[in-house]
């Protein structure tokens, strides 16, 4: 087992429809821990660097307005081996084949409004902390 930090998002439509406190309590239920936090409204230029591997898909554009058109609660999580983790919690990318008791297979019925981003390897994981917070906003 592997201490990892990854970068965690609560997107648009997990704030929207009242579900932060939930999701985080999942999160914290499985023992991870939240080393940094932050609700914020991200524009369209960080939105297209932080999926820039999507820019050529055909859904690019819709992502990007989706993740741009609300409040989104950006995090760092840390704990054993937590970006295999997290991503397992998260479930399926299209709700409608995300197991149940995972998070998408509990909330989400939409496959681009699927409530959660979590980092999907180290060095995705490495790009997207640094893209949205700086070393000392982490608690250590
Ligand atoms: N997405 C979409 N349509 C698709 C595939 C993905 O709108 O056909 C959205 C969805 O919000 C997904 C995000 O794009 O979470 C990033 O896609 P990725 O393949 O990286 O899925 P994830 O890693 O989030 O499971
Ligand atoms: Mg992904």
């Amino acid at each position: 087992m592997v201490n990892e930090k990854t970068f965690v998002m609560l997107k648009p439509d997990a704030v929207e429809r009242r579900l932060v406190g939930e999701l985080i309590s999942r999160l914290e239920k499985k023992n991870l821990r939240i080393i940094a936090a932050r609700l914020i409204r991200i524009d369209k230029k960080l939105a297209e660097t932080h999926y820039t591997e999507l820019k050529e898909k055909p859904f690019f554009k819709e992502l990007v307005k989706f993740v741009t058109d609300g409040p989104a609660l950006a995090m760092v999580v840390q704990g054993p081996n937590a970006i295999s983790v997290v991503r397992a919690m998260m479930g399926a990318t299209n709700p409608f084949n995300a197991t149940p008791g995972t998070i998408r297979g509990d909330y989400g019925l939409d496959l681009t409004k699927n409530l959660i981003h979590g980092s999907d390897g180290p060095e995705s994981a490495k790009r997207e902390v640094a893209l949205f917070f700086k070393e000392s906003e982490m608690v250590g």
